[in-house]
């Protein structure tokens, strides 16, 4: 892949928004900082405020008070439009042209930056083999000849076609079935990695929350920030009730399955008895086999050479590191790409 614009950090400075009429703000005083490079998940209920404080990042809405940041640039009153072609934008509603072709969909913002043809051509094709969708079977077909699943993997490419630092995307799994909404999700947070833009993901699901965020900030009414931190953080220490709320009981269960069993201190040797897993495998899945009745789980390298075990005192020491480093920079388990 050729290089990437990288992303740009974001700054909200105490953020209000007013609608005429209304009895109190739909947002209020928002102080958030998201750094270059990351994807920060803005998860909260329905109607706390999450996509006004994401439009107000792209100005779709005016902030009624507070500064908005770009880099080191103050952008909250810059031209709208300018600030929108930097900013790529993926709804749930996905958008896509009807009576244009994919192709021509995803040259949407090229196409408005006056970009030379073949080279929006190229860029076309090369978004669409991103996104897992083959350019010579699908660049010339209508958004209603794609499944809804391919159709938001085209909103995805549309927002990446101009090579923007910012990402902003507003529960763009969310109208997908359940099994094509992992496979999106898993397929961008692959695709993240690679791209390293700042990416601001609004969610109601805590699960996609805890699924794809580098950071997660738990927004409660009015975009009251509750807690802002890693996943492993928010569910080790729930900073509220409303927050423990949102993580509910198995918390625990679920951190486990945050963690990688290649990205822990193991114990030494290759254990006692039969129970085998791959680094890849999450520290539940190691959990689960001691459940069944394992007394200690050999963990092997890709080549399936044992690297070490774990116990049950040693899936709790491992846990309790990572807490300690406090980093939240745990291997994440991606099965890879499924297409769907
Ligand atoms: P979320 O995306 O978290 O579901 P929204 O940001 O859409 O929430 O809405 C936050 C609050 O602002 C809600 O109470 C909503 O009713 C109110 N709101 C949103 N848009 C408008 C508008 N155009 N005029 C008045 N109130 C609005
Ligand atoms: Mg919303």
């Amino acid at each position: 892949m050729p290089d990437s614009t990288a992303g740009l950090s974001i700054d909200l400075d105490h953020l209000t928004k007013s609608y005429p009429g209304a009895a109190t703000s739909a947002v209020e005083d928002v102080t958030l900082h998201f750094p270059a490079g990351e994807l920060v998940v803005l998860v909260g209920p329905s109607g706390c405020g999450k996509t006004t404080t994401m439009r107000m990042i792209n100005r779709l809405i005016e902030p009624s008070g507070g500064a908005i940041r770009l880099g080191d640039r103050d952008v909250t009153h810059v031209d709208p439009d300018e600030l929108r072609r930097g900013m790529g934008y993926v709804i749930q509603q996905i958008g896509l042209f009807p009576h244009m072709t994919i192709a021509d969909n995803v040259a949407t913002v090229p196409r408005l930056l006056g970009w030379p043809k073949p080279r929006i051509r190229a860029r076309v094709e090369e978004m669409l083999a991103l996104v897992g969708l083959e350019p010579g079977e699908f660049a010339r077909r209508f958004p209603r000849q794609l499944s809804g699943g391919q159709q938001q993997r085209v909103g995805v490419a549309r927002a990446l076609a101009a090579d923007p630092p910012v990402l902003l995307m507003d529960e763009p799994f969310g109208a997908t079935d359940p099994i094509t909404r992992v496979r999106l999700q898993r397929e961008f947070r692959r695709l993240q990695q690679e791209l390293r833009k700042t990416v601001v993901f609004v969610t109601h699901d805590f699960e996609e929350a805890l699924l794809l965020g580098d950071r997660i900030a738990v927004l409660a009414e009015h975009s009251r920030v509750a807690q802002y931190d890693t996943p492993l953080r928010l569910l080790a220490e729930p900073a509220d009730p409303h927050v423990a709320a949102f993580v509910g009981e198995a918390g625990y269960v679920r951190m486990l399955g945050l963690v990688r069993a290649d990205a822990v201190p193991l114990l030494p040797g290759p254990g006692k008895g039969t129970a085998r897993l791959s680094g890849e495998a999450t520290l539940r899945e190691v959990a689960d086999r001691l459940l069944g009745g394992a007394a200690e789980v050999t963990v092997l390298d890709s080549d399936g050479t044992p690297i070490g075990h774990l116990d049950f005192e040693g899936v709790r020491a491992a846990m309790s590191a990572h807490l300690d480093a406090g980093t939240g920079d745990v291997g994440v388990s991606d099965p890879g790409t499924v297409r769907g």
